[in-house]
């Protein structure tokens, strides 16, 4: 049985750039209905039920959900107020805010610890030397930002690179 870990810090401690209801929302509704979707193909895939997260990420059976629950795990962590984003270089930032705004449809923008801008489509995980990622599903952040992903960017940077 997976459970979801409670948010690493509070609701609104990323105000004005996320707020509090998108910050609700995306923990306790969507990231929650992954871990609940991923327990359920466990329960009805025996085979399943002794792997860690990490194995059912390449499973596809259980690969969307582990995605989403192993995506959002870490998604918080770089979000945390006590995390430090090494600062990249402008060059890097600029790739990152391009794939961004490029990704088409819903997944995620990550940067790894070697300066390399990476984006995966759906819930698909990063390669594990990730050092953030942003969330481009509309669901981080419709509330606030509408369909404005650009103004979702600009927040995020701030934020984490602060
Ligand atoms: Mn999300």
């Amino acid at each position: 049985m997976f459970t979801l870990a409670p948010l690493p810090f509070a609701y609104n401690a990323l105000e004005p750039f996320i707020d509090a209801a998108t910050m609700k929302l995306h923990h306790d509704k969507h990231h929650q209905t992954y871990v609940d979707k991923l327990n359920d193909i466990v329960k009805n895939n025996p085979d399943l039920e002794n792997k860690t997260l990490e194995d059912l990420l390449t499973d596809p059976r259980s690969k969307n959900m582990a995605g989403g629950v192993y995506n959002h795990d870490l998604f918080w962590r770089f979000l945390s107020p006590d995390y430090r984003l090494p600062t990249p270089d402008p060059k890097t930032i600029e790739q990152f805010s391009n794939s961004a705004m490029s990704l088409f449809g819903s997944g995620w923008v990550w940067l790894t610890d070697d300066l390399k801008v990476i984006s995966t489509p759906n819930q698909d995980a990063p390669p594990k030397n990730v050092i953030t990622g942003i969330d481009l599903w509309e669901h981080a952040y419709y509330l606030k930002y509408q369909n404005r992903r650009k103004d979702y960017l600009e927040a995020f940077l701030k934020l984490v690179l602060k």
